[in-house]
């Protein structure tokens, strides 16, 4: 019995789902996050719950979480205004 918990064999996808937060975040051991990735090869329901999960972060990411990116947009859009204004002045 105990040597089937220590080898945390995830074969309940609510088990795995309740750990796909965690595991996006690195915040499993490494033989809990194996064992989340074992389960997402063989189970497609979870695999894609993890892909919806791990796309929303991503975007998130690129939205709010540095700085620089919209600091760098809103630069360059306000060089595209102003050659555009610079044009139809022309
Ligand atoms: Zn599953």
């Amino acid at each position: 019995m105990s040597e089937e918990l220590s080898r945390h064999e995830l074969t309940d996808c609510c088990e795995v789902l309740a750990r796909i937060d965690p595991f996006l975040d690195h915040e499993l051991s490494e033989e809990e996050a194996d064992a989340v990735r074992r389960h997402l090869a063989e189970c497609d329901e979870c695999l894609e719950h993890a892909d919806v999960e791990a796309a929303t972060r991503a975007l998130l990411r690129r939205c709010f979480g540095s700085q620089r990116a919209p600091e760098s947009l809103r630069t360059r859009v306000l060089m595209r205004y102003t050659h555009v204004e610079i044009r139809t002045t022309d």
